[in-house]
Order: structure tokens, then C-alpha cells, then sequence
């Protein structure tokens, strides 16, 4: 019994990892708390619901990140993509599902497998001492007993609700003719910002563009979802007053412009968002301006003529930990080993990530329960970079929930064409996951589809 795998939460990430330690040959027993209790969002029983829309994005492996992550996945046996491809409906080159068929497909399967068994109800406390082995897979709707409970675990300041989120860039789409780095005051080792630079003309039309840009609905369950202490989306900080920005994160004081002898008015400053600093996320622009006002309005910033946007922002009550400082390589809180945390709860943004560090989780905990070793997959293939970006590399005082994307995986060893770089990205990932699954994994898997 106390070899038994626990996973709370039947999501897109508890689904995966029950999946995988399943096959792995443990027994599993995964607690989902629907229909017994709901969330804000979900509208089913099933498990692997998808609570909006019902895309898993790209599905070309070769020049997009989640198109790489979806391959490795199959590689690594996933029931999330085995049934997404089963359930597949037109959606040109991105992956869509029939969203009731995958769930129902899901479930179905789930409960078919001798080593799985389903326990329908909330888990509201942190998991007795005796479940020795646990997966806390609760997703962004985490249930408020359990929340309380995990906040407890790791201190106030580790559990993160949030309730916007600002765009982050890719450093190499910035015009460095007209940004350039530094701290204001030079704090720090003095560069640490990159800072673009608006004329009084050109901050008056921005402010108008953010007053009037379209904006995303909440939905009525958010409608009283308080915003957060710093956290104020921009356009709302716009609409107090046309120098409200001036006085706030677009203040220039501090700086000196090198490209120009003329002063800002107003600058933009964006913060290095990951370990190689090929991101960056703009500081104080939490916005809930739907995501084609953003690229539209943002690229009329100087210096982000041709910015690639890795992340836009967003805004949606959600529930994370803090795990740069919480977890370890393989998902364990430090604190207390015996439970792993995988999903949206550990920082990544969507289902397809979500499942993937399903997959991870599952597949340690069971290599562990087993007494086999298993080393996290090198940071050169999409599950590596995720997990490297959430378990360490990402600053854990900005951490913010991320999708999978190319910023995070470490440059190419050889000079490489930017036509060409995405193709030799995916290229390594592959080569890099096969080997690391040869050595990590000898046994056949079962096949999911
Ligand atoms: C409103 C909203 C819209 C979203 N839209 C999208 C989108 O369009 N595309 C996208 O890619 N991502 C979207 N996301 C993000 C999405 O939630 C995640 O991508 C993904 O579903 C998270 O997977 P997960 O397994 O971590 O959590 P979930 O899939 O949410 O699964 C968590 C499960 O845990 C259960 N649970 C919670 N607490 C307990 C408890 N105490 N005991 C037992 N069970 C419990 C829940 O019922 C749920 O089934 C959205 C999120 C929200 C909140």
C-alpha cells in the first residue's frame, strides 16, 4: 500500500501521470474531486476536460516549440496526445480535439486499466503521512481547502495567486539601435533592464491606444476576483489619468538614453525573464487587452517595431507555486519529498504543458517507487527546457506561468541561420530525447492509442 502512487487532480497533468506510472507497472489511485465538489470552470465529469478552448496549438515539430513538445510526448507513450490525435478535428496546421470524445476517451481508458483506480473526491488537506508517494496535479482551480492547506506547507510568499500577466519578448526581436540596457541609477551591475524610449507624442498616442483598445470580458465568476496589489493591469492604470503611466512603470527618471541626446518622456523597462536571457517580460504591462490590440499596440513602442511576443499578457484568477525556490529536478517539494507537484500548479501555462509535466512527474514517481534511477531530460529538448525553466532557471521573484517556447532552450552550439534555427532546435531536442529515453528507460511501454 505504501507503494501505491496518489495523484490528486484527474486533469490534463494527473491524467498523463497516471498514465505513465500505470504503464510503468505501479498501482495508482487518482483522486478527482468532480462531481463531488466543482470548479469555476470546469462543466463536466470527465477527466482531461478542457476548460476553454480546445486547441493544443501548433502541431509542426519543426519550427514551434509546443509542435517539438507534442512529439516528444508521443515518444514518451502520452495518453493526452495518443487521444488528442485519435480525437483530432480540422484546425490547418495546429492540433484541435473533439473536446467531449478526448475526455470521454480518457476517462474510458483510465478506468479500464488494471493498475488505475479512480476516487472520486476532494482531497482537503495535504495528503496523509502514509500516502508515501503523491502527485498534487490541482491545477489553476485548485480547491480552496487544499490551497490553504499547500500554502501552509510552503509559506505565504511561495504560493502565488495571481491575476494578470505581462507580455514577455524575445531579446534577439528587440531593436537595439534604439534600446538599450541599464538599471535605473545604475543599481545592480548597472545593465540589468532593457529600456525603450517614448517621445511626449509618441506616449500620448500609446496612452489613447491602451484607453480605447479592445479588451478581453470576464467571465462572471472572475467579476470579483480582486486585482492584486501591483499587479494592476496597464490599460486600467491608463484609464486614471493620461500621466497615471508617467508616475508608474513608465517613468524615466533614472536613465540615460546612449542612442539619443533627446530625454524620454516616458520608458519602457523590460526585465530578463530567464537564466540565458534570451527573454524578457515588460515590466508593470499585466494587461487584459485582447491578445491582437497587445501585438498591435506594444509594436508601436520604439524599439519593438518587429518584437516576437513568447507570451502575451493575460488575465484569469490562477493558483501556482513558486517553483524555482520549491521543487526539486524531479518535481518534489524539498520541504517534504514525498509529494511531487505537476501541471499548471508548477508554473507552466496550458494543457499540452501541463500534460508534459504530467508525464515527467509521473514517470519519476514511478521510477522511483520501482528503485530505478532516472535523470530529469537534458535542457536541450522541450521537456527539459520546461522543467529546467520551472525548477530552477527562471527568476523565481518574476516567476510567472510560461509556455513552452525556443527562448528557453539553451543556443545552438554552431552559428546557425535564423531561417534554420528552429529546424536545428527540434533537430538536437530528438537526437537528445531518444538517447536520454535509451538510457533512462530499457522496457517497452505500452501503447496508449
Ligand atoms: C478559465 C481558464 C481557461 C483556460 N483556457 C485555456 C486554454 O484555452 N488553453 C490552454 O491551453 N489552457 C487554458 N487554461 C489553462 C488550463 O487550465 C491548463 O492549461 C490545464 O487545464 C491545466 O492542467 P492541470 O492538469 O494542471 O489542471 P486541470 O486540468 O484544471 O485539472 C485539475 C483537476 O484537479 C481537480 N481538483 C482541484 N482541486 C482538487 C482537490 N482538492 N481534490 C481533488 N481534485 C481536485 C479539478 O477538478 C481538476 O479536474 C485555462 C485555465 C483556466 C482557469
Amino acid at each position: 500500500m505504501t507503494q501505491t502512487l496518489h495523484i490528486i487532480g484527474g486533469g490534463m497533468a494527473g491524467s498523463e501521470a497516471a498514465w505513465q506510472a500505470a504503464c510503468a507497472g505501479v498501482d495508482v489511485v487518482l483522486h478527482e474531486m468532480r462531481p463531488v465538489r466543482g470548479t469555476d470552470a470546469h462543466q463536466t465529469d470527465s477527466l482531461a476536460e478542457l476548460v476553454c478552448s480546445n486547441s493544443f496549438r501548433s502541431d509542426d515539430a519543426e519550427n514551434n516549440a509546443v509542435g517539438l513538445l507534442h512529439r516528444e510526448m508521443r515518444l514518451l507513450n502520452s495518453l493526452i496526445m495518443a487521444k488528442g490525435d485519435t480525437h483530432r478535428v480540422p484546425a490547418g496546421s495546429a492540433l484541435a480535439v473533439d473536446r467531449d470524445a478526448f475526455s470521454d476517451d480518457v476517462t474510458r481508458t483510465l478506468e479500464a486499466h488494471p493498475r488505475i483506480t479512480i476516487d472520486r473526491g476532494e482531497v482537503a488537506a495535504l495528503p496523509p503521512a502514509d500516502w508515501k508517494h503523491v502527485i498534487i496535479a490541482t491545477g489553476p482551480l485548485t480547491s480552496p481547502a487544499l490551497s490553504a492547506a499547500i500554502l501552509d506547507e510552503t509559506g505565504e510568499d511561495a504560493l502565488a495567486f495571481f491575476d494578470a500577466i505581462a507580455p514577455i519578448v524575445y531579446t534577439d526581436s528587440i531593436n537595439f539601435d534604439i534600446a538599450w540596457y541599464q538599471s535605473r541609477y545604475d543599481k545592480g551591475d548597472g545593465a540589468d533592464y532593457i529600456n525603450l524610449p517614448l517621445s511626449k507624442d509618441q506616449y500620448f498616442a500609446f496612452v489613447e491606444a491602451l484607453q480605447t483598445g479592445e479588451k478581453t470580458r470576464f467571465k462572471d465568476w472572475e467579476e470579483n476576483t480582486p486585482y492584486f496589489e501591483g499587479c494592476m493591469p496597464i490599460e486600467v492604470m491608463a484609464e486614471r489619468g493620461v500621466e497615471t503611466l508617467r508616475y508608474g512603470p513608465m517613468k524615466p527618471v533614472g536613465l540615460t538614453n546612449p542612442n539619443s541626446d533627446d530625454k524620454p518622456y516616458a520608458v519602457v523597462q523590460l526585465r530578463q525573464d530567464n537564466k540565458l536571457g534570451t527573454l524578457y517580460n515588460m515590466v508593470g504591462f499585466q494587461t487584459k487587452l485582447k491578445y491582437g490590440e497587445q501585438t498591435r499596440i506594444f509594436k508601436t513602442i520604439p524599439g519593438l517595431e518587429d518584437a516576437k511576443f513568447a507570451r502575451l499578457g493575460g488575465l484569469h484568477r490562477n493558483t501556482f507555486i513558486n517553483s524555482p525556490v520549491l521543487l526539486d529536478a524531479q518535481l518534489r517539494l524539498k520541504s517534504m519529498p514525498r509529494l511531487r507537484f505537476a501541471g499548471q500548479m508548477t508554473g507552466v501555462e496550458g494543457y499540452v504543458e501541463s500534460a508534459a509535466m504530467g508525464l515527467m512527474a509521473g514517470r519519476f514517481a514511478a521510477a522511483e517507487i520501482l528503485g530505478r534511477s532516472v535523470t530529469p531530460p537534458p535542457d536541450t529538448t522541450a521537456h527539459g527546457a520546461l522543467l529546467a525553466h520551472i525548477t530552477g532557471d527562471a527568476d523565481a521573484k518574476s516567476f510567472q506561468p510560461m509556455n513552452v517556447n525556443f527562448g528557453l532552450f539553451p543556443p545552438l552550439e554552431t552559428r546557425t541561420h535564423k531561417r534554420d534555427r528552429k529546424p536545428a532546435y527540434a533537430q538536437r531536442a530528438d537526437a537528445d530525447l531518444r538517447a536520454w529515453i535509451k538510457e533512462n528507460f530499457a522496457e517497452p511501454l505500452e501503447n496508449a492509442s
